[in-house]
């Protein structure tokens, strides 16, 4: 098994995901500087080694709430919205302070979901990650949870990590948890619960041995990390899940420590492929026939041809699941339709487009290079 897993060594810009129970001591609501100079200390070895780092560090609402003296438990949106907006400011300062006694600069970047998903904005962050990359700064990244609406409800810094990985074209993903990693079933259902050390593909099997394992102050369980090495390995982002509960995290992994790597097949999807993979939220679904399927399987474009129903409200430019006849999700892509038009192609043949549009538009559904099949 050792000659499998890879060596945290041979990866040149690495995404570390800290999650809010490794930063915040949840009973006296304070940094864990201990553990914090120590990661620091990981981090700056690694960028003497050239290596690009970029942090997305959780804890603002756990160091917020202290402050605010909100009860433990479940917060309302609002609460989570304004403890957030406490937090930040201490936990971006944490990071730049403790950076710099090891000469790294700290930049805060705070992201909100149709920053990694909408084409414009996802251009505009991936070059302001770039550039503080390219100037020598370690971009320390967050959910902008003050705006967040149905995010701050619904997002997780685990999903956050994977989109940002593969926005900027990471090759490792590094999700630090209270968990060491995943276990063939969820820790505490039986007393021989075994760590894989090794995922070479997210099956159904792998999906199936995540619980809803998740600590008080975390959002994110080992359900949301199957997601996050989804995408990351859908992109060609390799990942790994490992403790942070002893001090420095990072050189553990390089020792061989417990954790659980999940690998990504070799030849890496262009950076296009990687976005339309990880959009996570699909404005709609395309359904094919068998013909189109095979053919997308040749590596053809879709054309409205094949095209049996559309479903959901998408613009032009949007990304679709596509779905077989039998319902199951063949690929994704940028539809070069709107709903109404595309509803008024299903079937027809390429030609008589402009007929039934009134206008010349792309004889594609969804062109060849907008398209990335399921586990490519
Ligand atoms: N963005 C949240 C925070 O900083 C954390 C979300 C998470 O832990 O997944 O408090």
């Amino acid at each position: 098994m050792a000659s499998l897993t890879p060596k945290l060594e041979s990866f040149r810009r690495i995404v570390v995901k800290v999650g809010s129970s490794l930063l915040v001591d949840s009973d006296k609501g304070a940094i864990r500087q201990e553990w914090l100079s120590a990661l620091a200390e990981d981090l700056s070895s690694r960028a003497k080694d050239g290596v690009e780092l970029i942090i997305v560090s959780s804890g603002a609402i756990a160091l917020g709430r202290t402050v605010l003296k909100l009860p433990r438990g479940a917060l309302r949106l609002e609460e989570s919205q304004a403890a957030a907006a406490i937090g930040q400011i201490a936990l971006a300062r944490t990071w730049a302070e403790t950076l710099a006694r090891f000469h790294l600069t700290a930049g805060q970047v705070l992201l909100t979901l149709g920053d990694t998903e909408e084409r414009r904005r996802y251009l505009n962050a991936r070059s302001t990650i770039a550039k503080l990359l390219e100037l020598g700064a370690v971009p320390i990244i967050n959910e902008n949870d003050t705006v967040a609406t149905t995010e701050i409800r619904y997002g997780d810094n685990d999903r956050l990590g994977a989109r940002v990985a593969t926005m900027c074209s990471a090759d490792l993903l590094v999700l630090l948890s209270d968990i060491d990693g995943l276990y063939d079933r969820p820790p505490g259902d039986g007393v021989d619960a075994k760590l894989i050390p090794v995922v070479a593909r997210v099956s159904t099997e792998i999906e199936a041995m995540a619980g809803d394992a998740g600590s008080e102050l975390s959002r994110g369980g080992m359900r949301t990390k199957i997601e996050a090495a989804k995408i990351a390995t859908a992109a060609g982002t390799h990942m790994v899940i490992a403790s942070g509960r002893e001090l420095h995290p990072l050189r553990r992994i390089a020792e061989g420590k417990p954790c659980t790597w999940f690998l990504t097949p070799a030849n890496p999807v262009t950076s296009r492929k990687k976005w339309i993979a990880g959009s996570l939220e699909p404005k709609g679904a395309i359904h094919l026939d068998a013909g189109a399927v095979a053919a997308l399987r040749r590596g053809k474009s879709l054309l409205p041809a094949g095209v049996t129903r559309v479903d959901g409200s998408f613009a032009r430019g949007d990304a679709v699941i596509l779905r077989g006849p039998d319902g199951a999700e063949i690929a994704r892509g940028l539809v070069a339709y709107d709903r109404e038009d595309a509803v008024r192609l299903v079937g027809q043949n390429s030609e008589r487009i402009e007929d039934i549009l009134g206008y010349r538009g792309r004889s594609e559904m969804i062109h060849r290079d907008d398209l990335v099949m399921a586990g490519e």
